[in-house]
């Protein structure tokens, strides 16, 4: 399908909006830095987890097509302290975690990467990468066998977070003084193993020891995109020191532009402050599920706000998503249930689309996308239309907002008077009392549901 206007997004390193094309082929090249898997992920990192699966299901939108990485941070202070203080394997601390967040993401109705690399299978491609900077004169060992990167000899350094380091620096050095560094704002490539780090270290040129978070996502990202690709992304907090870090190793070691656009979402707040266990506002994704919100609910408020405001995330606003939603499932329901073939599509479907086409192809506008979905399901029940095509209208908005006809199966919940009688079913058939078991689904048949029975046991649909 043509779409009227192409995808713009702003750029944090030119700040502007600027067109968001692949640079070769036909495919968007796209590293998203991942979770550190020590703990539940929190509703703060999934809202930039579900302004990436927007990005991504725009793209797509569009006619590209994705190939997006996401590391998976599975060795840091965090983990090695969790695993140590577990007396437990690091790999087998971060298993946990890691397939926590793989579950976490289903019930957000997030797209996955097409790959995830983690830390720890990709020592080797570290090593080599730092080897490169030392060999090229930008990082140099110090006594206690860590490495660090050499700001002052990469030029470019702050070009992403628009610092001028060159007028910082004299104050740095001062301070630098208690440091192995030479520099205060020099930063660990590798880090040499401490008694802290317990059975946690790998051999390497300069001894035993890990390495530091910013090579991680440079010699990931490298590998599996090339040298040099097309967009990056993460949360504010990611700019600075994450990512100009990132920038520097990158292309201090190949002379080359890493990557070309880079975008980052704003801050999440709850009821309007920093999010934090003392204030008893910290919420991972499973405290909310546990409160009773529906990951469809819960995706719904994240994706809402523009990615790049400030979201105040309050249980008034997991309110208005639900009455929301369920505005849009009557809507939807009672338009599948008279649509026809042969209907001409009405205008105003096409109108809607081309609304929120042009919403989302700017800079990612979710706030006016559903607004331009929220008039479709306006326009759809006051014409009382039976077009087919206004379904399709809904499910090409649905393919990026991912809030539709996610989760809604899940919701048609069984009444307790069938689930009584799907209850004494099983028991009969548990009874092997077969006479039973067809009595009572006929009883099931007249309160409206089929029964079927599998392996797995019965299930319902209702007719
Ligand atoms: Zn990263």
């Amino acid at each position: 399908m043509e779409t009227p206007l192409k995808m713009k997004v702003y750029n944090s390193l030119t700040r502007g909006l600027e067109p968001l094309e692949p640079m070769e082929g036909g495919t968007i090249r796209f590293y998203t830095c991942g979770p550190t898997v020590y703990n539940y992920a929190h509703i703060g990192n999934f809202r930039a987890y579900t302004f990436e699966d927007i990005l991504r299901r725009v793209m797509q939108f569009n006619g590209m097509k994705v190939k997006q990485v996401m590391n998976l941070t599975d060795v840091d202070d965090k983990t090695i302290r969790g695993a140590n203080a577990a007396g437990v394997k690091l790999t087998d601390y971060t298993k946990t975690y890691k397939d926590a967040f793989f579950a976490d993401l289903k019930v957000l109705n997030i797209q996955p990467a097409e790959v995830y690399p983690a830390a720890t299978d990709h020592i080797p491609e570290m090593i080599s990468l730092v080897e490169k900077l030392v060999e090229k004169g930008v990082a140099y060992k110090s006594d206690d066998g860590s490495v660090y990167f050499a700001v002052t000899k990469f030029p470019g350094y702050g070009k992403l977070a628009h610092i001028d380091f060159d007028n910082q620096r004299t104050g740095a050095r001062c301070a630098a003084d208690e440091y192995d560094k030479e520099n205060v704002g020099d930063f660990a490539l590798w880090k040499a193993w401490e008694p802290s780090d317990g059975p946690v270290g790998w051999d390497s040129p300069w001894g035993r020891g890990r390495p530091g978070w910013h090579i991680e996502c440079s010699a990931m990202s490298m590998k599996y995109l090339g040298e040099s690709f097309d967009l990056h992304t993460g949360g504010i907090d990611n700019l600075f020191p994450h990512h100009e870090n990132e920038i520097a190793q990158a292309e201090a070691a190949t002379g080359k532009q890493f990557v070309r656009t880079w975008m980052h979402c704003a801050h999440l707040r709850v009821n309007g402050e920093k999010m934090s266990k003392s204030l008893g506002n910290f919420f991972t994704l499973r405290d909310l599920l546990e409160k009773g919100w529906t990951g469809r609910e819960i995706r719904y408020v994240l994706v809402n706000a523009h990615y790049r405001q400030g979201l105040n995330f309050a249980f008034s606003a997991l309110e208005d998503a639900r009455k929301a939603l369920e505005r849009v499932d009557r809507c939807v329901d009672a338009l599948a249930a008279r649509a026809k073939d042969g209907e001409p599509a009405p205008d105003f479907a096409q109108a809607a689309l081309d609304a929120f086409t042009a919403a989302v192809n700017d800079d990612l506008n979710t706030p006016k996308a559903f607004a331009a979905l929220f008039d479709l399901v306006r326009e759809t029940n006051a014409s009382g239309t039976c077009s087919k095509a206004v379904l399709d209208v809904f499910r090409r908005m649905d393919s990026v907002l991912g809030v539709i006809f996610f989760g809604k199966a899940a919701k048609t919940e069984v009444p307790a008077e069938v689930q009584t009688l799907l209850d004494a079913r099983a028991a009969a058939r548990a009874a092997k009392n077969w006479a039973e078991s067809d009595r009572l689904r006929d009883a099931i048949a007249a309160a409206g549901w089929t029964v079927k029975d599998s392996k797995e046991g019965q299930s319902v649909t209702k007719r």
